[in-house]
């Protein structure tokens, strides 16, 4: 009887036990869940569920983020100069299931394609399973840290491959001296490091003078012609090298005594050092994309 009862306590903690651990995996479920109503990757429009088998989640000092690969992991910690914490990656076989990249087997330049970059970075559950996927499809093995050791190698190349691919693929169109601004009625092609561009949900592009132009039609873009307010991908000029950068990421400098098309602007960055560096040397302040009003660009 003793015996039964001391079994029965032991079973009754067990059972406790296992609530108290279904408990904190409903609330990470749950916490995931939120960030999967998240589409497209932040870092760079794509639609998340094309790419999902590297997909990453991670959270920094400017929140929680679910990018299409480790590339835009990276990126995003070079633009922000922050560090990616709570990092988790999704299965290369089994996307629909994530887990902490610190514990995952990265198989690096397999014949398998990753995402936006040329050397793909697969992630498995463990040794054995990418040992088996390698021995059919080649690379090599490494932690996260070495899988994020190359993908931080390799943006300084891969950036500019990025545009080029995104041009060609017709993703970033540049304007022709037909199109006209939506808001004024100027000419971007004229304005080349000032342009900006936007992509409806419905697909339509417009074609901007200048960001001053780009923020005001976003404040309500049926009343410049768009027939919905669903706005998809934003691509416009980093203020020092001149390339398209994803405008949605971008550090902007609201205030400075450097002016563009339309007189004050929106100054675009891609790294936010660049955007504060350039604010301490033009004034103005640094803000993110969704914290900009066409009053506060015009405001000086
Ligand atoms: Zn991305
Ligand atoms: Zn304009």
């Amino acid at each position: 009887m003793k015996m039964m009862r001391t079994c029965f306590l032991a079973y009754a903690g067990l059972i406790a036990l296992l609530i108290l651990v279904a408990g904190s995996a409903t609330a990470q479920t749950h916490q995931h869940a939120e960030a999967s109503k998240l589409t497209t990757c932040p870092n760079c429009g794509m639609v998340l569920k094309e790419w999902a088998h590297t997909n990453h989640e991670f959270t920094n000092p400017e929140g929680s983020f679910r990018t299409c690969s480790i590339h835009c992991v990276t990126d995003m910690s070079q633009k922000s100069v922050t560090q990616a914490k709570e990092v988790r990656v999704a299965l290369h076989l089994q996307p629909e299931k994530m887990i902490p990249a610190e514990t995952a087997v990265y198989v690096i330049g397999s014949k398998d394609p990753g995402t936006m970059t040329q050397v793909s970075k697969l992630a498995f559950e463990s040794k054995d399973a990418a040992e088996k996927f390698m021995a059919e499809k080649g690379g090599k093995p490494g932690s996260f840290a070495d899988a994020l050791a190359v993908a931080t190698q390799e943006l300084p190349k891969a950036k500019p491959m990025i545009q080029t691919n995104r041009k060609n693929k017709g993703k970033i169109v540049d304007p022709v001296d037909q199109d006209r601004c939506p808001v004024c009625n100027m000419v971007p092609a004229r304005y080349p490091n000032f342009n900006a561009q936007l992509i409806m949900a419905d697909k339509k592009r417009f074609h901007f003078c200048s960001t001053q132009c780009l923020f005001e039609f976003m404040q309500e873009p049926p009343k410049h012609g768009a027939s919905t307010g669903d706005v998809g991908d934003v691509w416009l000029h980093d203020h020092v090298s001149g390339r398209y950068i994803f405008g949605k990421n971008a550090y902007y400098v609201v205030g400075s005594k450097v002016h563009g098309p339309m007189g004050p602007e929106a100054i675009a960055f891609d790294l936010k050092s660049e955007a504060t560096d350039f604010a301490k040397a033009n004034g103005g302040q640094v803000f993110k994309f969704g914290k900009i009003t066409p009053a506060a660009i015009k405001a000086k």
